[in-house]
């Protein structure tokens, strides 16, 4: 069901993909240097970035007579192999392991945020956990209020401040009141304006300190969210949060928007942070978990 979800996520991407890998080999005994160079401009227009579409030709090419053998199929079994393990990364620790488990979740405006944190609160919710949603983006009331209906939908906790109260102080108020109420679990939607006011990152840090005054050990995740049609061109800004430090998992999201679907690759190489979730939709159960082998499936599967 959710490998359906995904599929039908990263169905315009793998169009992209798949012309040229069908193509390439049919009537041609070789692999030869103009089918690779076909391949490339594939993958580098799938968004994988310069530096794994160039290692993907390479094996492709020192495998030609391989590939050559086994035609499309043996080809797009190499393909997969090689972007599952390029998007392997470490195994994530375990999650709810403390009470509540506290998860951050940032990334520019309109990247979808809220969108993840409703998604994340009926899936954990559907799970049997108690789940509580903190609006601390204070100046935009309608971050707030769309948040609070996915609160609502969802059959989750929320709390807000007033607009343009300090988001360090609604947080802490949100995680006393998860506390008094013995929630499992707190998504706090944070503030996403990274080039109006240049004190994001500060503020995210205060906002960390915080957090671990009242939770031990919180934030215990920071989920940095990426808008997957923006493809490379977002890395700049995923790289500024990640260099701030504390990112533990990424989401992309708007899969479904795209060809551009390859940008994960990228993100994973750049940033050395694992992708948790995929968002291929706008409805409460377009999130996808990410599974490295499924969704090299869902690029070159056929
Ligand atoms: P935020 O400003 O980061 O909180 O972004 P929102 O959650 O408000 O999302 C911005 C827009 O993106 C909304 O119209 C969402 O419905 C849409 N959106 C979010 N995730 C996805 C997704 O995975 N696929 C699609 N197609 N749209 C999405």
């Amino acid at each position: 069901m959710l490998a359906r979800r995904l599929r039908g996520g990263l169905a315009r991407t793998r169009e992209v993909l798949n012309t040229p890998v069908g193509d390439l080999l049919r009537g041609r005994p070789t692999l030869d240097e103009s089918a690779l160079e076909t391949l490339e401009e594939a993958l580098l227009s799938a968004d994988l970035g310069p530096h794994t579409a160039q290692e993907l030709i390479d094996q492709l090419r020192s495998h030609s007579a391989e590939v050559a053998a086994g035609g499309p199929a043996a080809m797009r079994r190499m393909l997969c192999e090689q972007v599952r393990d390029a998007l392997e990364q470490p195994g994530a620790e375990p999650q709810f392991v403390t009470r509540p488990w506290v998860t951050f979740v940032v990334g520019v405006n309109g990247v979808g945020k809220t969108t993840t944190i409703g998604k994340l609160a009926r899936s954990w919710i559907g799970e049997g956990r108690s789940v509580m949603l903190v609006a601390a983006d204070t100046f935009r009331a309608a971050a707030a209020e769309q948040l609070e209906v996915w609160a609502q939908r969802a059959g989750a906790g929320f709390h807000r401040g007033p607009e343009g109260s300090d988001p360090a102080a609604v947080l802490t108020d949100g995680l006393r009141s998860a506390r008094a109420r013995g929630c499992d679990a707190v998504l706090v939607d944070t503030a996403g304006r990274l080039h109006t006011r240049g004190n994001l990152m500060a503020e995210l840090a205060k906002m960390s300190r915080v957090a671990g005054r009242e939770v031990a050990g919180a934030p215990h995740e920071t989920w940095l969210v990426l808008d997957a049609t923006v493809g490379s061109n977002g890395l700049n800004q995923a790289r500024e949060f990640a260099r701030s430090g504390g990112v533990t998992g990424l989401v992309l999201t708007k899969l479904d928007g795209t060809a551009r679907g390859g940008v994960a690759l990228a993100v994973v190489r750049e940033l050395k942070v694992p992708i948790r979730f995929v968002g291929v939709g706008e409805d409460v159960e377009d999130l996808v978990p990410f599974d490295p082998a499924e969704f090299a499936e869902g690029l070159f599967g056929e």
